[in-house]
């Protein structure tokens, strides 16, 4: 890698990173937002459901307690001990129902007199019933204590978590027993929690991913068009007139594509500032010189043939001395158009100087570019010029032309051409001298 390239990599002022970032950053941001709050709102709907779950079955619970064992609870002495009663029947142990609404629901079932379990569904890791176990001080303050239904979406309950709702449980005299507990474990939910928010995850995260990959093939795009442009006025910038911008940027649509219609009038209009003369249009002397090395080194490496020819217009001081500097600029812009109207693409016309004109007659021999010069002059003869006060300028031009040869130097052949334009001076004007 050259100096050059080097530094040029490593300037600072890219538009990639900010481009690229203001097109991810927002993508990646709004995906989070979608997984985020969707999964909190999935997650409180779930609670909800599960909540109106819970409750369904403990009222399903109580009802069919009711139902089959109609009268209050009750915790009765006998010789075994503290016994639970619902009415006539005893149910202590007794848990095909309650283990039934387990089946069925996937939901456990407690039963406390005050704050002990005294029948539940929910075993410990070795497979035993709960009861006896008592509930925890804070659920005991706030449904049992204040008589309220409860939920929570965290109970640990043995080494569990569970959702859990209580609500207080009262005989026929509206009298205290304890509370009814439902639970069902966290992990249950979650699954179910994940099982709908995993799609919309997923959707996000591929929706964002496609339109991160579209935005930055977008960038990537807009980012190729601004460094050839970039490319292509940093060589205007340094001389390189004929450069050209890529088509695929000047054949946008965009403000970039008009940006790069711009640059290329811009430089244009720096090359005819550069090559072509002001008053006339006609290419310049520099760009005259430039032309003949051109064709030079075209000639010696092809053999193809050319000629030379310079022209003056005669008594052009007479111009200016008679009708003034102004009416001389009018001459030397006519006799300019006409000699550029009638090259018929056989060679270049230039301002060399003042009313001094060079002919580059490239692909075409002296023969060929004497007979252009003979119809040039021909029109150069008829051509009538106006004055304001309505006179006629009438001018003629004298040229010597030569056959090119690139055995010899440019400034040799064009010499010669001079030499002979002279010699057509010297012999009257208004004439072509070949030989
Ligand atoms: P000849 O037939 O021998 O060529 O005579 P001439 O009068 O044409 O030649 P000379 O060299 O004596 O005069 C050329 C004049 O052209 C002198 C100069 O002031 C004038 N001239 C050169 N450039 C311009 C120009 O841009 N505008 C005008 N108006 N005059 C110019
Ligand atoms: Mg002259
Ligand atoms: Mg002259």
């Amino acid at each position: 890698m050259t100096q050059e390239q080097n530094t040029r990599k490593k300037r600072p002022g890219s538009m990639t990173i900010p481009l690229m970032s203001m097109s991810m950053l927002p993508l990646v941001l709004m995906s989070l937002v979608i997984a985020v709050v969707s999964s909190y709102l999935v997650r409180m709907a779930v609670e909800k459901q599960v909540k109106n779950d819970l409750k369904n079955v403990a009222s399903a619970v109580e009802v069919t307690l009711d139902t089959f064992y109609p009268g209050d609870y009750e915790m009765v002495t006998t010789e075994g001990g503290l016994v639970f009663c619902k009415g006539e029947q005893i149910l202590s142990s007794h848990y095909d129902l309650l283990d039934r609404f387990r089946e069925e629901t996937g939901i456990e079932v407690t039963l406390f007199y005050q704050d002990a379990r005294v029948l539940t569904t929910i075993t410990d890791p070795d497979g035993n019933r709960m009861d006896g176990t008592g509930l925890h001080t804070v659920i005991k303050e706030q449904a049992l204590d204040r008589q309220k239904e409860v939920f929570y979406s965290g109970v640990a309950i043995g080494e569990m978590r569970f959702f859990a709702y209580y609500r207080p449980l009262y005989n026929s005299d509206n009298e205290l027993f304890g509370l009814i507990g439902v639970a069902t474990p966290t992990a249950t939910v979650q699954g179910a929690v994940s099982s709908v928010i995993w799609p919309i995850v997923i959707i996000a995260i591929v929706g964002a991913a496609l339109a991160a990959l579209i935005s930055v093939l977008y960038s990537k795009n807009l980012l190729n068009a601004l460094k050839k442009m970039e490319q292509f006025l940093s060589q205007v910038s340094r001389g390189r007139l004929t450069a050209t911008l890529d088509e695929s940027v000047s054949k946008r649509k965009d403000e970039i594509g008009k940006m790069g219609i711009s640059a290329m009038e811009m430089e244009k209009s720096l090359r005819d500032l550069i090559e072509k003369d002001a008053l006339t249009g006609l290419y310049n002397r520099r760009y005259g010189n430039s032309k003949l090395s051109d064709m030079w080194r075209k000639a010696s490496r092809t053999g193809q043939q050319f000629a030379i020819a310079i022209g003056d217009i005669d008594f052009f001081k007479k111009v200016n001395d008679t009708y003034g500097h102004e009416y001389g600029d009018l001459v030397l812009k006519k006799v300019s158009e006409v000699l550029r109207r009638n090259m018929g693409g056989k060679g270049v016309p230039i301002r060399w100087g003042g009313e001094e004109f060079l002919f580059i007659f490239d692909g075409i021999g002296k023969a060929g570019g004497t007979e252009v010069l003979e119809d040039i002059l021909d029109q150069i003869r008829a051509l009538d010029i106006y004055t304001e006060t309505g006179e006629v300028i009438k001018v003629s031009m004298t040229f010597g032309i030569v056959e090119g040869d690139s055995t010899r130097s440019v400034d040799e052949v064009v010499s010669e051409a001079d030499t002979r334009l002279y010699e057509g001076k010297r012999g009257g004007r208004n004439r072509i001298i070949e030989d």
